[in-house]
């Protein structure tokens, strides 16, 4: 069974489109907001995105927005183009759950400030997008709510953790949204559902007020379908914050120059290495024929493109299932039925913490905090901790090598287009895998970019495009995925505005 979710008028404009739009006096960002609203009325119930849909503050925002552009006021450059955002991030007065029933109807007294910042950019909130339980998985199937469906196909998932994000950019119910990636989050639900998601650089955008999965490993980072928004978001984000003690000390690099430089003038100069560890066995055919058709379209636009061998990758995948489950378990402490959410009431304290975390914490969550206990407990710690972030600094290496001969290193994004609901549930370890190829990037702390490289497989399904690039080099992932982005559509590649909007083939 294969529906689509089908849209057409103002949803399918990207979000640049929408504040030129706005600018122009062409539209009211009521007029664009309300229209996202009734989308997500109209699929939603289909398609699962939101957890939360924040209809009358949305519409506020948009009014004020509005009444100050006729009064002729100076506007931020996204002021009125609505937004969703991962239920990860805590929001001053909207209810914030994770993903967790252990969280179910708690309302946060403040914003995280990335959402701060989303409301200092005058962009109206839409709501709350739903996820894996604490962003761990691949699927949305560990949502203590439900899980999400994939607007390409409804039976199939969207990509997790941020699958919710990711659904509604593609079911066209919000042209941005904010994301989290700690191994992945951001980029596999993107190239699952053929939309752009990009982690920063380690430290890009603070995690001030975001609900912690692995502290060394987690970032936020814009999610848009196309990657001029992507990095007009990015710039709202960013940026130094003295509430996050990991946050960089740096202005927000140029990303919405680059990406309009590298679509302009492509990417003549640089050079791009493939990795060749990531895109060999394991890999679906159709996902590596779309990948190197993307190759091919960088070096007609004027790449250099090279190989390098990354060997310490191989032990990425068991490096990252030490290191996380051991901050996670360590973070999760926190979730102790006295301070924030759920509490079942028994005889003793340890009662009532353990009869809570019981009922409040899903499968996976308890699967990872027992390995994470494991793992840190006295005579285990050198053995197994310890040795994991050798490795980390191994993969560190492996990529400054790398880096050495190429300015940024190119993969599949995921090893496959949306499998099906239900398909990997009961087998973690091959749910695992679909972040083998991202996991690398949060390891050594650089930025990554997933982008559509086209419909893959049998079923034409999305399939993902990943770009690399050293620490602090964020903005060449923009030049370089803007560049890829226009040598795809002008061979033809039915972007995904087109082709969810009804123009099927
Ligand atoms: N899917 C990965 C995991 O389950 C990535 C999670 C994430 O990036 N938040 O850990």
């Amino acid at each position: 069974m294969t529906q689509t979710v089908k849209a057409s008028g103002v949803v399918t404009s990207t979000a640049t489109e929408m504040a030129a739009d706005l600018a122009s006096g062409e539209r009211t960002s009521v007029e664009i907001t309300q229209a996202h609203l009734d989308r997500i009325h109209e699929v939603d119930t289909d398609v699962h995105a939101f957890l939360y849909v924040n209809d009358e503050e949305a519409l506020e925002t948009a009014a004020s927005v509005d009444e100050d552009r006729a009064a002729g006021k100076d506007l931020p450059a996204l002021a009125g183009v609505p937004i969703a955002l991962k239920d990860v991030m805590v929001t001053r007065g909207m209810p914030t759950t994770a993903g967790s029933r252990i969280l179910e109807k708690w309302i946060p007294q403040y914003d995280a400030t990335a959402v701060r910042r989303v409301r200092d950019a005058r962009m109206p909130i839409l709501g709350k997008t739903n996820m894996d339980e604490f962003a761990m998985g691949s699927s949305t199937e560990h949502s203590g709510y439900g899980t999400t469906h994939n607007p390409w196909d409804l039976d199939r998932i969207p990509g997790g953790s941020g699958g919710g994000s990711a659904a509604s950019l593609a079911a066209f119910e919000a042209p941005l949204a904010v994301g989290s990636d700690t191994g992945g989050s951001i980029r596999q639900p993107a190239s699952v559902t053929g939309t752009v998601g990009v982690k920063p650089t380690y430290g890009g955008v603070s995690r001030y007020g975001v609900i912690a999965l692995a502290s060394s490993l987690d970032q936020l980072g814009p999610c848009g379908r196309t990657v001029e928004d992507a990095a007009m978001l990015h710039e709202v984000i960013g940026g130094h914050d003295p509430a996050d003690a990991t946050s960089i000390d740096a202005p927000v690099p140029g990303v919405v120059e680059a990406a309009r430089h590298g679509r302009a003038n492509g990417v003549k100069g640089l050079t791009i290495a493939v990795v060749k560890e990531l895109g060999g066995e394991g890999y679906q055919d159709g996902v590596r024929d779309r990948f190197e058709e993307g190759v091919e379209a960088l070096r007609a636009a004027g790449a250099t493109v090279t190989e390098v061998s990354c060997p310490s990758f191989e032990y990425a995948l068991a490096a990252y299932y030490l290191i996380l489950p051991s901050e996670a378990s360590s973070n999760l402490a926190k979730f102790d039925a006295v301070r924030f959410g759920m509490r079942i009431e028994k005889e003793t304290v340890e009662k009532t913490m353990s009869a809570t975390r019981a009922a409040g914490f899903g499968d996976e969550v308890k699967r990872r905090i027992i390995l994470g206990t494991y793992a840190l407990s006295a005579g285990y710690y050198d053995a197994y901790y310890g040795s994991a972030q050798k490795v980390r600094t191994l993969i560190q290496r492996d990529f400054a090598d790398a880096f050495a001969k190429a300015d940024v290193l190119v993969s599949p994004t995921c090893p496959t287009t949306p499998f099906r609901i239900g398909e990997k549930l009961e087998d973690p370890l091959s749910m695992y895998l679909q972040d083998i190829a991202t996991i690398p990037a949060n390891l050594a702390g650089i930025p990554g970019m997933s982008l559509p490289s086209g419909l893959a497989g049998e079923e034409n399904l999305p399939a993902g495009f990943q770009i690399l690039a050293p620490a602090h080099e964020d903005a060449r992932l923009y030049r370089v995925g803007a560049a890829l982005e226009a040598a795809l559509a002008s061979a033809g590649q039915v972007p995904l505005t087109r082709h969810l909007a009804g123009a099927e083939s």
